[in-house]
């Protein structure tokens, strides 16, 4: 059994809506629903915690917050998050399973959750983070624009959520201060920097993540695609 964080603090301005990017409308639904929805669906998700933009009237995801997920505010940075979640979450402790995933990944499927448990649960891991391998060519410039490098990318893999952590490992990492916080643009490196082992679950493109006003058009079409498979 594990307990679910779900990120959706963010005020996702780069999308241009006005609002947290986690209130976006897709298909129907508000972003952060598509997620929620999909672990609830996982019977070893216990419980879901969802962290909310700090300071938002967190009335405006009442309205469609299935019974038993807690709202709780989330912080300046994602990792403070993390951390406001899991301590609302009451969860296990010790070797028990924590999942972080992002609100802005709204094709989270069952699927990816059960691989990701599966990875985390086996002896010696403290985390197992779902990811895709690179495709693009990945050089890496100066300020002033001036290639320095190109990176073999056989060995690279774009990051992405849910990221699964033993309980006390994930604990143990987030024992830092906000300036270390706010560095780490995964949770999984806060446990690599402790030293701790991290293991990668290959995942599908599709589990994107929305940022942009194209992000959220291309999510709503490989949406639509998903429930004609399922309905044809
Ligand atoms: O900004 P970015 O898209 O990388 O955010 C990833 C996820 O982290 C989003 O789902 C966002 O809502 C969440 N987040 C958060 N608390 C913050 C910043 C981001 O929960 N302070």
């Amino acid at each position: 059994m594990a307990v679910a964080l779900v990120l959706a603090a963010g005020l996702g301005e780069r999308l241009g809506l006005g609002c947290p990017k986690a209130l976006a409308e897709l298909a129907g639904r508000p972003l952060w629903r598509h997620s929620v929805d999909a672990l609830g669906a996982v019977p070893a998700i216990e419980r879901i915690v969802l962290a909310t933009p700090p300071g938002q009237d967190a009335d405006a995801f009442a309205p469609s917050m299935p019974a038993g997920v807690i709202a709780v505010p989330g912080g300046a940075v994602r990792s403070e998050s993390v951390r406001l979640a899991l301590a609302a979450a009451g969860a296990g402790g010790g070797d028990s399973l924590v999942l972080v995933h992002d609100a802005a990944r709204p094709l989270l499927t069952a699927e990816i959750v059960q691989a990701t448990l599966a990875a985390a649960a086996r002896d010696g891991v403290d985390a197992a983070i779902a990811a895709t391998p690179v495709t693009d060519t990945i050089k890496q410039a100066n300020g002033d624009g001036v290639v320095l490098r190109t990176l073999d990318r056989s060995g690279l893999w774009s990051i992405q959520t849910p990221q699964v952590f033993r309980h006390a490992a994930l604990e143990r990492a987030l024992d830092v201060s906000v300036e270390v916080l706010a560095e780490a643009t995964d949770d999984a490196w806060l446990v690599e920097r402790m030293g701790g082992s991290v293991v990668i679950v290959p995942s599908p493109r599709e589990n994107m993540k929305v940022t942009t006003p194209l992000d959220l058009n291309l999510a709503e079409l490989l949406l639509a695609r998903r429930d004609e498979r399922v309905l044809g």
